[in-house]
C-alpha cells in the first residue's frame, strides 16, 4: 500500500521528552506549516525491547543503554509523513541531532534540552523511513490524501 510513496514520507517521532513537556501541538503545528501532511499519528510507549529494535543500527554505540532507557521512560507520538523530498527537507525543519549546533527556529533549538533528549527524531534516509513506517503502521493506519479512496 505505502510502496509508491517511497521517497515521499518520512517517520517523526516526538520524544518522551518533548511529550511530558506538553510540546506535541506547538511540534505538528510547526511540522504542518512547513508543508508535510500528517497521513498517519498515534500516542504510543515503546517497551525496552521496541526501542533496542528500533535503534538497533545504534546497538555498539556508548550512548546506546541510556538512549534506551530515555526512549521507552514515557509516551511518544510517532507520525507518518508526506512530502516530496519528505526525508532531507524533515531533516532541515528539525535541526542538528545537537541543539547547540541546531540552526535557529528549527524544532530542536526551540525544544531539545540535551543532545539525548532532542525532543524529535526524524528518518535519516528514504529505506529507514520505510522501514520505521512499517515499524509503527500497518498499512491500515495510513490515510494519504493521493490515495483516491480518501474520505
Ligand atoms: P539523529 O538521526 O539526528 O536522531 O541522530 P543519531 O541517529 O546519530 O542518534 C540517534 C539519537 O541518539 C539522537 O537523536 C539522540 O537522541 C541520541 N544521541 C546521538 N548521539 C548521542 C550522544 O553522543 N550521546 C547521547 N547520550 N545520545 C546521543
Amino acid at each position: 500500500m505505502i510502496y509508491h510513496m517511497f521517497g515521499k514520507i518520512t517517520l517523526s517521532i516526538i520524544k518522551p521528552d518533548a511529550v511530558k513537556k506538553g510540546h506535541c501541538s506547538s511540534i505538528l503545528s510547526q511540522i504542518v506549516s512547513a508543508g508535510f501532511d500528517i497521513i498517519a499519528l498515534k500516542m504510543t510507549e515503546l517497551s525496552k525491547n521496541s526501542a533496542i529494535r528500533f535503534y538497533e543500527e545504534h546497538k555498539e554505540k556508548y550512548f546506546f543503554e541510556s538512549l534506551v532507557k530515555f526512549m521507552s521512560s514515557g509516551p511518544i507520538v510517532s507520525i507518518l509523513l508526506e512530502k516530496e523530498n519528505a526525508v532531507k527537507d524533515f531533516r532541515i525543519l528539525i535541526g542538528d541531532t545537537n541543539p547547540i549546533n541546531a540552526e535557529k527556529g528549527t524544532i530542536r533549538h526551540r525544544y531539545a534540552t540535551s543532545l539525548e533528549k532532542n525532543a524529535i527524531h526524524g528518518s535519516d534516509s528514504n529505506q529507514n523511513a520505510f522501514k520505521e513506517c512499517q515499524f509503527f503502521f500497518p498499512s491500515r493506519e495510513i490515510f494519504s490524501k493521493k490515495d483516491k479512496n480518501f474520505l
